[in-house]
């Protein structure tokens, strides 16, 4: 359960959401009998929505009653409603349009160099960002985030040429994780006297989701002496990255910003702390558009401990961007070859469908029984490895299809 105080969120839901948005009432007090939550345990019974669900985006927007009159008082409470609520800049994620206010920026701005301050970054560092300039959170937060924290930092299109780099001298490199392989990586310069790529102490992969792998190769590229490989990302339609400190553990959540709950993505219910589950992100605080319960399609765990490293008081996130984690049971057994799962609703209720190919030799209902253990499917299939393949490429070799509305 993400760590916002009860007092904090009711406040916001009743003064700020349920004031000033309608359909956001409607659904705030749907929930407990024409109450507005009060508390998390409250807040976690509203009905989720997708960003799919948001057909209009006004409808998740605060819009409170505009002082009229041209005297002195309604213009200056104008000025500082309109500071306050009215959108003067949108981002847009997954297709839907997200207002900020110039108050909003300016939080932004403070949460982006409370990143950067958490990522080791000082101010005598030169950033080079090449996250690609546009409507997306990644962008903004690095930009507004370094002017607030007061760095250095040039922001040029993705990907520079690798002598461009070299005369920026950066100690700090910034970009989406593969447009940082692509020039990290490069073989140019392997003299760690004239190569600029030891002078870097930090690179930040950031706005995409980042695998080991990736991580690995672009440490390997790091020379200097604690250098280290850091990730910031978020869920589409969350308002500011989650982020590693240096110690590099886990996703660093903003618990004064945000609530952040992690819901069984079969029975709908809150998932009890440390278990993994889909990311439902509730907005505190932020005033263009507030989105409350937005399922993110996302699934983790949230570790409610302080952070080991930093002492960042959490909780932290521990996110898996691919497939919901209960299913890696299916990887590790050394009975299945091959397998897809189905999330789907029927009759109200979430259904969870393994499709899976044994490999030779296996005795089916013992697999089938340790698999079940874990897993708690509604219903096991059992296909040859070609039928199974043919499922597979009807669904772009997904092998997680969720179907839920
Ligand atoms: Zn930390």
């Amino acid at each position: 359960m993400g760590r916002g105080s009860d007092k904090t969120i009711s406040r916001y839901l009743r003064r700020e959401v349920a004031a000033h948005s309608s359909a956001q009432r409607a659904r705030l007090t749907a929930a407990s009998g024409g109450s507005v939550p009060r508390t998390q345990e409250e807040l976690a019974r509203v009905r989720s929505i997708t960003l799919d669900d948001v057909e209009d985006p006004g409808s998740i927007m605060l819009r409170p009653p505009w002082p009229t009159g041209d005297g002195r008082r309604a213009v200056k409470a104008r000025k500082e409603l309109e500071r306050r609520y009215k959108p003067v800049h949108w981002i847009v994620q997954s297709g839907v349009p997200l207002g900020s206010s110039v108050a909003d920026l300016e939080r932004l701005g403070r949460i982006g160099a409370r990143w950067l301050k958490g990522s080791g970054v000082r101010s005598d560092d030169v950033v080079l960002s090449f996250l690609p300039a546009g409507p997306n959170l990644a962008y903004w937060q690095l930009v507004l985030g370094a002017r607030e924290f007061g760095v250095s930092a040039f922001h040029v299109p993705p990907v520079p040429r690798f002598a461009d780099a070299a005369k920026l001298l950066p100690t700090v490199v910034v970009g989406r994780p593969a447009d940082l392989a692509r020039l990290l990586t490069l073989d140019e310069d392997s003299d760690p006297r004239t190569d600029w790529r030891s002078r870097v102490r930090i690179v930040i992969a950031a706005g995409q989701p980042l695998d080991d792998g990736l991580r690995s190769r672009l440490q390997a590229v790091l020379t200097t002496k604690g250098a280290v490989v850091l990730w910031a990302w978020a869920a589409p339609g969350v308002r500011a990255m989650w982020w590693e400190c240096r110690g590099g553990i886990d996703l660093h959540t903003w618990p004064d910003a945000e609530v952040v709950q992690i819901v069984d993505p079969l029975s709908g219910t809150e998932a009890p702390p440390g278990t993994d589950g889909e990311i439902v992100w509730t907005a505190l605080g932020w005033f263009g558009s507030a989105l409350v319960r937005l399922r993110t399609g996302v699934f983790g765990a949230l570790d409610p401990a302080p952070c080991p490293a930093c002492g960042d008081p959490g909780p932290r996130l521990l996110v898996n961007t691919g497939e919901p984690s209960f299913l890696r049971v299916l990887d590790r057994n050394p009975g299945v070859a091959a397998w897809q799962a189905e999330l789907r609703v029927v009759d109200g209720y979430e259904e969870l469908l393994v499709f899976l190919s044994p490999n030779p030799g296996v005795v089916l209902p013992q697999l089938l029984a340790v698999l079940d253990a874990d897993l708690g499917a509604t219903q096991y299939v059992v296909l040859d490895h070609k039928a199974l393949d043919v499922r597979l490429a009807q669904h772009d070799d997904s092998r997680v299809v969720d179907l839920r509305p």
